[in-house]
């Protein structure tokens, strides 16, 4: 029924633990749970990122995405690595005969994709 997320929010005061915050969410969350699991700092956050984004449908704060607008339909998507936007904007391309537009969140650098031929 609710879809209760049910990692506490820990209330430490370590400077270097990574935080997460969330605007859209009005949450933060440290990771040092995560990082002491997975022994990897940025590989928790692009964990955590994911598993937000499965949740919520959007990305925390922060997180430097992949960004595909699709200019002929309201269709967009983020996602953490190039390939998967790529393949994503492709694909939407070879089944639409759609244009999109490539971005990464730090970027201005726009890359259009489109049908080959
Ligand atoms: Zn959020
Ligand atoms: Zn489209």
């Amino acid at each position: 029924m609710t879809d209760s997320d049910d990692r506490p929010p820990s209330a430490t005061d370590i400077d270097d633990t990574p935080t997460v915050s969330c605007e859209r969410c009005g949450q933060e969350w440290d990771l040092a749970y995560e990082l002491d699991d997975l022994g990897v700092g940025n590989q928790a956050l692009e964990q955590f990122a994911l598993d937000h984004q499965r949740h919520t449908g959007h990305f925390p704060d922060g997180i430097a995405t992949w960004r595909v607008a699709c200019r002929n339909c309201p269709e967009t998507v983020e996602r953490l690595s190039e390939d998967a936007a790529r393949r994503w904007a492709e694909t939407h391309a070879r089944h639409t005969r759609h244009r999109l537009e490539l971005r990464h969140a730090s970027g201005d650098e726009t890359t259009v994709i489109e049908e080959d031929g």
